[in-house]
């Protein structure tokens, strides 16, 4: 494979993240009204190009790769861009891929972090005593652990958030931020399994643990989940209206908290559902993880629209589930999203 700058296309990228359509800004002025002054976002990623080792090949096919060196000065810019006069409170989480030094991400974040913002440091699946010794650290507001952290990805949940280190998170009182490793119909027992073998540890589960195979079928999982009290869900990615609205309907709105996944939001692009891989983002803009074959082979139909960034695309399913469920109860709801939960959960 032949090298990529990943460097130079992180800035092209940025810079056409930037220049926004008049159709966002509208949206944008739109948002400056619904949003409460104070936000918390809970979950965004980061890294710098000098903790950049190797980038495994199914990284760089993938749009993950989009924005591999997104430091804390490129999060601060975008967060004044996109929210002008709101103050953005970040759970700051290392981008958790193998191909970049976490540790160094880590210490990195903990160091600079300052008042307004909480680390979620990155724990290593194959390293249980760095683990351990990481979250001795006093700043350490929650752990994450990720399935694609192993090739193949780790399939139960168990096998990259070990026993071992949920004993130590549960005592501690460190919440874990758990991307399930499959469908939530598929990871349910073993989801399941951990909340009743860790009663009192606290769960925040990314994406509303929507994934790219999702299907409507599994949205009575989250009627059942919702008995269990320390199991929470960020918002972030989900940029499908529908979907989202149902799941509002099903599970309780004080467990539910704003993310957006940043950078990764940054994305400018159209979702269409492939058959084998399921959703998938399209652009017309050149980003080095679209392959046009695929693309064409299924026919992908642009709308006459120019795509925004997944940014707004989210929100806006975020403000129509709100709407749609919470009612009359919209300006309580909204703190409890974009504030009090993951005030409460990370400890802000
Ligand atoms: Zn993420």
């Amino acid at each position: 494979m032949k090298n990529i700058d990943y460097q130079l296309l992180q800035q092209r990228y940025l810079e056409y993240a930037e220049n926004q359509s008049e159709l966002e800004i509208d949206i944008m002025e739109k948002f400056g009204a619904f949003l409460p002054d104070e936000i918390i976002d809970a979950h965004t990623h980061y890294n710098d190009f000098k903790f950049l080792l190797d980038v495994p090949p199914t990284l760089s096919a993938h749009l993950v790769s989009s924005f591999l060196g997104f430091n804390i000065g490129d999060s601060d810019k975008f967060n004044a861009l996109l929210y002008p006069e709101k103050k953005v409170h970040c759970l700051r989480i290392p981008l958790p891929f193998q191909g970049i030094n976490l540790k160094s991400v880590n210490d990195h974040l903990l160091s600079v972090s300052y008042s307004e913002h909480r680390v979620a440091v990155a724990g290593i699946p194959t390293d249980l005593v760095y683990t351990l010794d990481v979250l001795k650290n006093g700043n350490v507001s929650a752990l994450k652990m990720y399935h694609w952290y192993s090739h193949p990805p780790y399939k139960e949940i168990y096998d990259f958030f070990s026993p071992e280190i949920l004993e130590v998170t549960q005592s501690g009182n460190v919440p874990i931020i758990l991307h399930l490793p499959g469908t939530l119909a598929k990871c349910e027992e073993c989801l399941v399994r951990l909340l009743l073998d860790f009663p009192r540890q606290r769960v925040v589960v990314a994406h509303m643990g929507v994934s790219a195979t999702s299907t409507l079928d599994d949205l009575e999982i989250y009627r059942k989940l919702s008995r269990y009290e320390n199991l929470f869900m960020d918002t972030s990615m989900v940029i499908d209206p529908m979907v989202l609205t149902q799941i509002f309907k099903r599970f309780p709105l004080q467990r539910i908290m704003y993310g957006t996944d940043l950078p990764l939001s940054l994305v400018r692009g159209q979702a269409y559902r492939h058959p084998e891989f399921g959703l998938r983002i399209f652009s017309s803009y050149p980003y080095h993880w679209i392959n046009p074959r695929e693309v064409d082979e299924q026919g992908v139909e642009l709308c006459g629209v120019s795509p925004m960034l997944i940014h707004w695309q989210a929100l806006l399913s975020l403000e129509n589930a709100i709407r749609v469920v919470a009612k009359k109860q919209q300006e309580k709801v909204k703190e409890m999203i974009f504030f009090n939960t993951a005030k409460e959960v990370y400890s802000f």
